[in-house]
């Protein structure tokens, strides 16, 4: 395999030499440095390296350039090679414009000109981003190809896994002539479908969420078995108490069922989050956050799934799914919620088959030129729309009410306004659906006036409102009647606090009714369902941990 490219893009042939020099004195022997004149240079370059199979680790752009500036080159080149690390060189009149880029183009670092002596300004910022892209599943893991059937749940589920987990992979349809190679490569048939086959030849049939994890280097076993801090959900939430937990210098461990960054993680643009102007992807946020979590030494554990929770003296026991336990000192959970189940015959049967629950970035491309179908009236559903309209023919939203106002926030009602190929259809539910191996037709129903009627329809996407799974909680903490957990303030009821409360104190303000067992995030009732109070309340509950601990 080639070494993985630093591209360096300057349109001053002497600034250009001078960068590139810099770079192979340091990172020649590990890196190929390239280097271009001009931003379509650095695409050209960038295209054919793609074409090779070859990895890019971190590009480095000058911000003033003729026809494309640095920031319009690293935009694109983000689409060639989203987890190549982005640095903007600038002078130092343009740091504005370096500061705006942060946002755009989620630049990880902007460098004033001139940057000698290398040794101080330019080899510790590289050395980093390095560290960061080795790390990355992009450079551990050389191509993933996935042959799967379009119209498979299994094969879905593979695809939807690697992308949540922000694994790079090739999709194969099983009757495309590369995906036929593989399969008859590996000795399987259609019948053994998704076949998954790493960069190094190594083939598995049908994987299970762990394989892959396994695959795609994502850790699954806990490295010890007593920790101060077990964090249950990678959501926002979650990932906000391993960062303050790990950087506070708890042992803490991240616990989480399938992929980080939850219902955050798949939303195509979140436009409402504190510090991103522009908006910032779930991907992309969640990217950040997990090396944030990382780099404080806190452990990640994908595809664990907790099953129970019990108390042994002072310390708190946590079950996984397979039987094993690890214990700790203190537990926040931040499990969130999970997608309601449209309740119409016969859509069921095509869940991952043409019904599809929440946004799946995967199947975006594959709507192209088609119509697709949303159900639902709040934000989810409004960016789903929005994301989806860049390439289906039309997208129909499907409300219950009259109109957006009541659930939907303003920019996102005149951003769908804005946009040709949306069309809201108020009363309307889908009554059922039918077709012949996946989604062929969904029968709508006019509300007002019980008219039904059915449509050509392969896709749709399903955000109803969503509700916690914490039955495995029952009998163990106070859950409100939906099963949201209940805490602090909310457990004290004429100044009683809750059943075999055994402290001579209240519980802290997002303690639930198990001392040392705090809820943060969507779960918690009463919650406010955002990404930003979600990451607040994590920070939160770990300042709540510090103050139960001393009191041990
Ligand atoms: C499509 C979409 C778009 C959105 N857009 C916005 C927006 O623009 N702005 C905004 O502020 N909010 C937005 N939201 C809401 C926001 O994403 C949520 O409020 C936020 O993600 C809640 O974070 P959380 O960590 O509490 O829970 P979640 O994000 O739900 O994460 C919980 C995690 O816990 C894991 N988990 C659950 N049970 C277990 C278990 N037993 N064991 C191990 N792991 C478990 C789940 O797999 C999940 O990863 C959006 C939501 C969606 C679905």
């Amino acid at each position: 395999m080639a070494n993985p490219v630093i591209l360096s893009i300057d349109d001053d042939p002497a600034v250009s030499r001078a960068v590139a020099r810099d770079l192979r004195r340091r990172y020649g022997d590990r890196y190929r440095v390239v280097r271009a004149a001009s931003g379509a240079d650095g695409l050209t370059a960038l295209r054919e390296i793609k074409l090779r199979g070859e990895q890019v680790a971190v590009l480095l752009a000058d911000y003033r350039m003729p026809e494309m500036n640095g920031i319009e080159f690293l935009e694109a080149a983000m689409d060639l090679f989203p987890a190549a690390r982005r640095v903007l060189l600038t002078a130092y009149a343009d740091t504005d414009a370096a500061i705006d880029a942060i946002n755009l183009v989620d630049l990880d670092h902007y460098l004033l000109k001139p940057w000698h002596p290398p040794e101080e300004k330019l080899y510790p910022v590289v050395d980093t981003l390095l560290q960061a892209w080795a790390a990355s599943p992009d450079a551990t893991a050389t191509e993933i190809r996935v042959v799967g059937h379009r119209w498979s749940a299994p094969s879905f589920t593979v695809r939807d896994f690697l992308a949540r987990n922000l694994v790079p992979f090739r999709w194969l349809l099983a009757d495309d002539p590369e995906g036929v190679r593989l399969l008859a490569a590996a000795g399987a048939t259609e019948a053994d479908l998704p076949l998954v086959v790493t960069g190094e030849g190594k083939a598995l049939v049908a994987p299970t969420e762990a394989e892959l994890a396994g695959l795609a280097g994502l850790t699954v076993v806990p490295a010890a078995d007593f920790y101060d801090l077990v964090v249950v959900g990678g959501g926002p939430a979650g990932l906000g108490a391993a960062v303050y937990g790990a950087s506070e210098g708890l042992r803490t461990v991240l616990v989480e069922r399938r992929a980080t960054g939850g219902q955050a993680g798949q939303s195509s643009r979140i436009e409402n989050y504190l510090g991103f102007p522009d908006g910032v992807s779930g991907a992309q946020l969640t990217d950040r956050a997990r090396r944030q979590a990382l780099k404080f030494g806190a452990e990640l554990l994908s595809t664990r799934e907790v099953v129970g929770l019990a108390e042994a003296g002072a310390a708190r026991l946590l079950r996984f799914g397979d039987g094993t336990e690890i214990a700790a000192h203190t537990v926040v959970l931040a499990t969130g919620v999970s997608y309601r189940v449209l309740d119409a015959p016969g859509l069921a049967e095509f869940t991952g088959q043409g019904v599809f629950y929440g946004s799946t970035a995967t199947e975006a491309p594959s709507c192209a030129a088609q119509d697709v179908y949303i159900v639902g009236g709040a934000n989810s559903a409004g960016q789903a729309a929005v994301h989806f309209a860049r390439y289906a023919a039309r997208v129909h939203l499907l409300i219950r009410g009259a109109d957006l106002t009541a659930s939907m926030s303003r920019y996102l009602i005149d951003q769908l306004d804005r946009i040709d190929n949306i069309v809201v259809h108020p009363h309307t539910v889908v009554a059922g659906g039918s077709g012949s191996g996946h989604l062929e037709q969904l029968t709508l129903c006019d509300t007002r006036s019980g008219e039904t009627r059915t449509v050509d329809a392969s896709w749709l996407f399903i955000f109803i409102g969503a509700e916690p799974r914490t039955e495995w909680l029952d009998g163990v903490l106070v859950r409100d009647r939906r099963g949201f957990v209940v805490t602090g303030p909310d457990l004290v009821t004429d100044g009683r606090r809750p059943a075999g409360w055994a402290l001579s104190r209240d519980p802290y303000h997002l303690e639930t009714s198990l001392p040392g067992v705090f809820a943060a995030g969507d779960v918690r009732a009463e919650s406010v369902k955002r990404v930003a109070s979600a990451v607040g309340e994590g920070a939160m509950a770990v300042s709540l941990v510090h103050r139960y601990l001393e009191a041990q």
